[in-house]
């Protein structure tokens, strides 16, 4: 998503107006970008371009076309982490949430992302809830199961 250069005629001044007149997103723009949200972000923890804070900051340039076509956008796991800690109040999940509705509703992606990623994220969780579940009780060899959850999921197709 990052870009070398920032070339201001290919920016969208109304992009953060957009966005802030969305619900959930009207204070977006009180970020003093002091990194809180990234640092504790556990998507930015493993994915080294995913950074909330960065995000924030190519929407106020007017990074539209960028950001909604970006595959980054779908990397958040909607935890509130962000939201929770923001000491400015931003609620960068429902900034997330306001994003993505945009890039289906403007033609940036497929309609169906949307259901697609929340069925993702619910698929992880039970993932993540077998695994534990195996390493703590090992004698119920849900091994087999987890494998074929797993080699499922990998087929479907965005
Ligand atoms: S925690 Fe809030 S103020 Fe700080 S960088 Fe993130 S969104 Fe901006
Ligand atoms: S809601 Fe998204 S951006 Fe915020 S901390 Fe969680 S994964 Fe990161």
């Amino acid at each position: 998503m990052a870009k070398d250069k920032i070339i201001l005629s290919e920016m969208d001044a109304n992009f953060k107006n957009e966005i802030a007149s969305m619900p959930g997103a009207e204070h977006f723009q009180r970020c003093f970008t002091c990194g809180t949200c990234t640092a504790a972000c556990p998507v930015a923890e493993v994915h080294e371009d995913y950074d909330p804070r960065r995000i924030i900051r190519m929407c106020i340039l007017g990074m539209k076309k960028e950001v909604l076509s970006s595959d980054l956008l779908w990397m958040c796991s909607r935890c509130y982490t962000c939201y929770a800690l923001c000491p400015q109040g931003v609620k960068f999940t429902d900034v997330i949430d306001v994003l993505r509705d945009m890039a289906i509703k403007q033609g940036y992606i497929p309609k169906e992302r949307y259901l697609e990623a929340r069925e993702l994220d619910k698929f992880v969780q039970e993932l993540r809830c077998d695994l534990i579940d195996q390493k703590l009780h090992p004698d119920k060899k849900l091994d087999n199961k987890i494998k074929t959850k797993l080699e499922n999921e990998i087929k479907v197709k965005w």
